[in-house]
């Protein structure tokens, strides 16, 4: 805790809201929000507290052994820093008053130049494998944790600077980050949030106004780009990669694999700490009683699956959007099943199941679109394998929290994919035939599904009609064709007119899943390139339209264009690891 306790809030204080206008209560009732100053925020700082520490504090890249996290502090250079952009909605989850934005001080706080009161920073050790191989130590090579803050709904939030300069991990790299890869976390970290997909979030993006040489294309052409640091919140930044590595070392450091998994069920999966006998968590993986997994004799067996199941649910939730993520590396999966570490990613615009917008993976595509699925599979079997290594569950747990993956994947898949074309029941042929069409004629993920909802169930419309409502993502097409979508959307109308829910009620539950605004990368692109100029417009309406990716927002139709022909340009769609 810090040192100096918040103010107790006023009693029953009412303040206007600055976004909706909204008269508030502070103190009590629906609308309450505790509103602190940055100096009150409540600081908590568990990780420090309860897991082992590496001795040393110096930022001399090496092996750090024994050890989740080393002491490191901000180093980043700044010069006249200045705050791009924030969100408000992550401001109110960690309770800061959204007046603290305007601070003078704030763009040297949240780029670590001035120290947080109450803060305890620190850069996590992890490993994972990169492209399928074992990398060994990677860590926060340039990322710096600067504490954790409890908040007036008694959650935990990390905040880390993303860009903060070296530490033990930043290995031959300068621990720093640039506008352009800045924005695009920033952006794309609420977009996907607001999209209702479990996110590591961002609170700040801050110009160092320092250069940092970068170069984009691996060209042997580096360029000095803008440098800049985003403040990411998360319940945790923990991954796959934090519990193999230790794992991965073998004896001396199984017992941290045990601690780290203590520490994250009592922090994060509380739930999971006194499971008691009951029927829901005892399975039978076959014919006798030696099949039996008992997840209730077996915390970490149960945690396991939990994190299994999280992490299938996540990817079909991207699949259901078009995002991928492009670098599923296990140092990049959250243990608690959050998208984490926005690098080369993509939504799709035509839709292409091995659309692969990372550069560094085209000759594997091992992480494009249509691979996330099997990838997330993967990671998860290293992940166990970990946690068998350290003996904290069986191979009958193992195999069988293989499978709850598996099953909770195309449960969710299916399940989001018959509400993507307002179906009550997954008809797997109409699906599938229409994936198909839209890979064969290049149509937009996005819009192609927005359009679908204006369909009728009508069996009257005549053929040559039919096409009518989604002529607009059929661009192109010739007779043959037509004639392969005529006959797709008439046995679609067939389907739609068994189920007896309106049109309109149909519509808006469609709606209510197929975005209409997405994160395309062209759209960051144009905000990166106005922010390069020194004009953050553009970043702050990207954001304002990505809240509210449902809704129709007219004066915003212009962000839900496919991408323009310079979209294609190298860097824009398709996009190195560069950041
Ligand atoms: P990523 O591909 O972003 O997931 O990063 C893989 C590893 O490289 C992580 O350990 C990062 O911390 C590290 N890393 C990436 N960029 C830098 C950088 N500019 N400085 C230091 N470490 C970095
Ligand atoms: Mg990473």
């Amino acid at each position: 805790m810090s040192s100096e306790s918040p103010p107790p809030v006023a009693a029953a204080s009412l303040s206007a809201d600055p976004v909706t206008g909204e008269l508030q209560n502070q103190s009590s009732g629906v609308n309450s929000r505790v509103k602190l100053k940055i100096e009150h925020l409540n600081w908590d700082h568990s990780f420090v507290r309860e897991l082992p520490a590496d001795p040393l504090t110096d930022i001399v890249s090496r092996e750090v052994l024994h050890a989740c996290y080393s002491r490191v502090f901000p180093s980043a250079e700044v010069d006249n820093p200045v705050l791009v952009v924030w969100s408000q909605s992550v401001a109110d989850i960690i309770d800061l008053d959204p007046k603290e934005f305007e601070r003078p001080d704030f763009p040297y706080l949240f780029s670590g130049a001035t120290p947080l009161k109450g803060g305890l920073s620190y850069a996590q050790c992890y490993g994972g494998h990169q492209f399928g191989v074992w990398a060994d130590q990677l860590g926060d090579g340039r990322a710096i944790t600067l504490g954790e803050l409890l908040s007036s709904k008694n959650q935990r939030w990390e905040l880390q600077l993303k860009g903060a300069g070296k530490t033990p991990y930043s290995r031959f790299a300068d621990g720093l980050a640039v506008l352009r890869s800045s924005i695009r976390e920033f952006l794309c970290s609420e977009a996907i949030h607001s999209l209702g997909i479990p996110t590591t979030r961002a609170l700040s993006l801050v110009m160092t106004g320092k250069l940092v040489s970068r170069d984009m294309f691996y060209d042997g052409n580096p360029k000095d780009e803008p440098g800049a640091i985003v403040c990411r919140v998360a319940q945790s930044f923990l991954r796959f990669g934090s519990f193999q590595i230790h794992a991965k070392r073998g004896k001396e450091d199984l017992d941290i694999v045990r601690m780290l998994a203590d520490y994250t069920i009592k922090h994060h999966f509380p739930h999971l700490e006194n499971i008691s006998k009951s029927d829901d968590l005892s399975f039978s993986t076959g014919e006798g009683n030696d099949d039996v997994v008992d997840l209730t004799s077996n915390k970490y067996a149960a945690w396991l699956v939990e994190v299994a199941e999280r992490t299938a649910s996540l990817i079909a939730k991207w699949q259901g959007v078009g995002f991928t993520h492009g670098v599923l590396n296990t140092d990049n999966m959250s243990v608690l099943g959050l998208t984490i570490d926005y690098g080369p990613f993509g939504f799709l615009d035509a839709f292409d199941p091995s659309f692969t917008p990372n550069t560094t993976d085209l000759p594997g595509r091992r992480y494009c679109f249509a691979e996330q699925p099997d990838i997330g599979s993967w990671n998860i079997g290293q992940f166990a394998l970990a946690l068998s290594t350290a003996q904290l569950i069986n191979k009958k747990e193992l195999n069988y929290a293989m499978d709850r993956y598996g099953t909770k994947f195309m449960d969710e898949y299916q399940a989001i994919m018959t509400k993507k074309v307002g179906l009550p029941r997954y008809n797997k042929e109409l699906i599938g035939e229409l994936l198909n069409n839209m890979a064969v004629d290049k149509v937009d993920y996005t819009n192609f599904f927005r359009l679908l909802s204006n369909i009728k169930t009508d069996p009257n419309v005549p053929d040559k009609e039919l096409l009518v409502p989604i002529k607009a993502a059929l661009l192109d097409i010739g007779r043959e064709r037509k004639e392969a979508w005529t006959s797709w959307v008439k046995r679609y109308i067939a389907e739609l007119s068994g189920t007896g829910v309106s049109d309109v009620e149909r519509k808006a539950s469609m709606n209510s899943v197929n975005p209409k605004y997405v994160l395309r990368n062209y759209l960051c692109q144009s905000a990166i390139d106005m922010a390069e100029q020194g004009d953050f417009e553009e970043v702050r309406r990207l954001l304002k339209v990505m809240e509210r990716p449902y809704d129709e927002q007219p004066d915003m139709q212009r962000y839900a264009r496919l991408p323009p022909a310079w979209a294609y340009r190298p860097g824009v769609c398709m996009l190195s690891c560069s950041s």
